[in-house]
């Protein structure tokens, strides 16, 4: 971020950074040098501008400061339970203070009737004012003015144990700011600045430390935030032009199997959300730009016959087409959904996975060669080096989260000649902001509408106090016919629980349903069992599942309308969203029952409430980012692309938004950045990139 070679100075160099404590910083905080420290910031701020009365405390206060007078200590109780109590006052009220910890070095040093500046958490008990382990200091000349935002950095364990603690930080990030205050350059263009009003970057990474005021830290975040989400986006949109610009793609202009399909064997009208993506592919395939497009849709959107239209203008012009996904199962889902659409045609479609025979194998090696094969569904297996296609010309990623770039080039590579064009589809709604970041070197096309005639799956929460007016719903949904799900948490840390949690709600519910059969499948049984009991389920011998969460991905009952989460509070809500998916496929109303015990987090109750309001998968994942923040989410783990310092993906999407469009129009003018008013830009984008080699030649 620094181009200066100032940045580069080890912190050893910095004053009170002895040997011990540098090396602390590498190994603890990654922090190797200047410039590395000076972009370590906090990750909040303590309001210590204001002093509060005592009397206008209030519960909600996140934290407050006080300035007055500790009247007296007083040790309460022994050994474990020993706790000190001290009476602390101003002018307008008295609140009690307590410690549980360090209760003999505080009775040493604290001076009972001086003067302190305090600053905690206000609590209420019995209507009196309390404060936990307030941060005591006594009254000085500088903190009696109160007046600033004092920073607050993360330390560790280790590093707490050798005293540097964020006060500490703080100190030396403000011995370092001293010096390197007029070393900071400018990295954003001026127009750009003063556009947007952004602050000059030298204020903005002082105040970021050291915010004279709230307004100026404010000012500072905004600054800092933009820069990131604009070097970010610009980085990825650069790509995206520059794989257009060198690589062509193959032009599909023939259609007539496809017009055959659309004439005779459609099943079913395509929803205008279906048409719409078809076209923003189409755009791609017919112009001789090689496609790198997302396809986001939820469960049951119909993104499988999208796949397969497209897959049939490859095949009208001479090519092939493959799709893999992450699973067996989700193969064979595939291969079964595809085979339908291609015998109306007369199109050889084969699965390729782990478990295929070699004989099988070879023939499909053949058929892929000489192009009889048009279109080969499988697993990981596809990617084999064996596997070689005659001309591939379409290659569709079901569920991309699950596979690395890495695999994505290479099955650009199954074409030596000319890359295949790629679609990724995934039925993991990502909210905007995350698609921004993480796949902003791809088109994203959204099938944001369900095919007609579905009935939106009802939602409810219950407790498990209402278990019985539950088996009685169910036992009606049975008597209508229905088959039903009753899914039980599974927590890898504490399989043996779950696993009981699992076998005793399964007695329970064969005792309140003795008429009924059930069907129980858990992780640890053998595939072949598993395998057998599904069978049973998909083929209604048993009316209800018990399950733990294998049943996530893959099953498709269209007769199962019902599905019951015990303990709901204990999964994700992506993962509830998922599960939910797996009724509602059928004509019948479908409803999905989420149980939970009366003791809630506000988290879990959000997660619960926002399941029983919506059903719209975009939304879900919205929340699910506010709740659990971009590093959590189901699918962005591996990717390791949301490598943000400051910018925050769950609230900032604004500025990420201005921050792209500004991205987009400098590169929709000057792609290359060769324009002299660019230059900046330019060079900042090189420093960034040094700075990353360098930091993977040190990590
Ligand atoms: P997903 O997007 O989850 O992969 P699928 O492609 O499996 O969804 O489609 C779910 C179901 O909806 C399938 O049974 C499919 O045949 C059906 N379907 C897809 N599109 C339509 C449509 N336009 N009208 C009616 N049914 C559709
Ligand atoms: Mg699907």
């Amino acid at each position: 971020m620094y181009q200066s070679h100032f940045f580069d100075t080890d912190i050893a160099r910095l004053k009170g950074m002895w040997g011990q404590r540098a090396d602390l910083f590498k190994t603890e905080l990654r922090i190797f040098n200047y410039g590395d420290l000076i972009q370590y910031y906090p990750f909040r701020y303590e309001d210590r501008t204001k002093f509060h009365d005592i009397s206008g405390l209030t519960d909600n206060m996140e934290y407050a400061q006080i300035k007055g007078r500790l009247r007296y200590v007083e040790k309460i109780g022994e050994g474990h339970k020993a706790r000190l109590t001290g009476q602390f006052s101003d002018s307008t009220g008295v609140i009690e203070l307590v410690w549980f910890q360090g209760i003999t070095w505080l009775e040493k040093n604290l001076r009972t009737n001086s003067e302190y500046v305090i600053y905690g958490k206000p609590s209420f008990f019995q209507g009196r004012a309390q404060m936990q382990h307030p941060e005591m200091e006594l009254l000085n000349e500088t903190n009696a003015v109160g007046g600033h935002f004092q920073p607050v950095y993360n330390t560790t364990e280790k590093l707490k144990k050798r005293y540097i603690d964020s006060k500490i930080i703080a100190n030396f990030q403000r011995s370092l700011l001293e010096e390197a205050y007029s070393h900071i350059r400018e990295t954003l263009p001026e127009d750009i600045t003063q556009k947007f009003r952004l602050i000059p970057k030298r204020d903005a990474v002082y105040n970021i430390h050291h915010p004279r005021s709230e307004q100026w830290l404010h000012q500072a975040k905004r600054r800092l935030k933009f820069e990131e989400l604009f070097y970010n986006q610009l980085r990825l949109i650069k790509q995206k032009l520059l794989r257009r610009t060198e690589y062509e793609g193959q032009v599909f202009k023939s259609a007539t199997l496809l017009t055959d399909f659309y004439k005779n064997h459609l099943p079913f009208d395509l929803t205008n959300a279906q048409k719409k993506v078809i076209r923003e592919i189409f755009e791609d395939m017919k112009t001789g730009r090689q496609m790198n497009r997302l396809l986001q849709g939820d469960v049951g959107s119909g993104k499988t016959i999208v796949a397969f239209i497209c897959m049939l203008l490859a095949i009208d012009n001479g090519c092939q087409a493959c799709i893999m996904a992450p699973t067996e199962i989700l193969a064979d889902q595939h291969y079964q959904g595809l085979k339908k659409f291609a015998n109306s045609l007369g199109i050889r479609i084969e699965k390729l996975t782990g478990s295929v025979r070699k004989k099988a194998r070879v023939s499909i090696h053949e058929g892929l060669l000489d192009g009889s094969l048009k279109i080969l569904v499988g697993t990981h297996a596809l990617l084999e080096d064996v596997v070689q296609f005659q001309n591939l010309g379409l290659c569709v990623i079901d569920e991309q989260h699950r596979f690395g770039v890495a695999q994505r080039a290479k099955l650009w590579e199954k074409n030596k000649f000319i890359h295949p064009h790629i679609l990724v589809m995934t039925a993991t709604p990502i909210p905007r902001t995350l698609a921004m970041t993480l796949y902003g070197d791809l088109d994203v096309s959204t099938i944001d509408e369900m095919p007609a005639g579905r009935k939106p799956i009802k939602t409810v929460h219950r407790y498990d106090s209402h278990r019985l007016n539950v088996f009685g719903f169910m036992k009606d949904e049975i008597k209508k016919g229905r088959q039903i799900y009753v899914v039980y948490p599974l927590i890898e840390e504490s399989e043996k629980m779950d696993y009981k949690d699992l076998t005793d709600g399964y007695e329970s519910i064969t005792r309140a349903f003795p008429e009924q059969h059930v069907s129980i499948v858990h992780g640890k049984m053998k595939p072949v069992d598993k395998d057998f009991e599904m069978a049973r389920f998909v083929k209604a011998e048993t009316q209800i599942m018990v399950a733990t969460t294998v049943i996530e991905v893959g099953v498709n009952v269209p007769n199962a309308s019902v599905m019951v989460v015990e303990s709901a509070e204990k999964f994700g809500l992506a993962q509830l969203h998922q599960l939910r998916g797996r009724v509602g496929r059928g004509a019948e109303q479908s409803y999905c029952i989420l149980m939970t015990d009366v003791k809630l987090s506000k988290d879990s109750r959000t997660r619960l409430d926002t399941l029983v309001r919506t059903t719209n998968g975009f939304e879900i994942a919205d929340v699910d980012l506010q709740l659990r923040g971009p590093g959590d989410l189901s699918g962005t783990q591996q990717s390791g692309v949301v490598d943000l310092l400051i910018a925050d993906l769950a609230k900032d999407g604004e500025i990420l938004r201005v921050a792209r469009e500004t991205a987009q129009a400098i590169l929709d003018e000057d792609n290359e950045l060769q324009l002299p008013k660019n230059t900046l830009i330019r060079e900042q984008i090189a420093s960034i990139q040094a700075n990353q080699s360098n930091w993977s030649r040190i990590s």
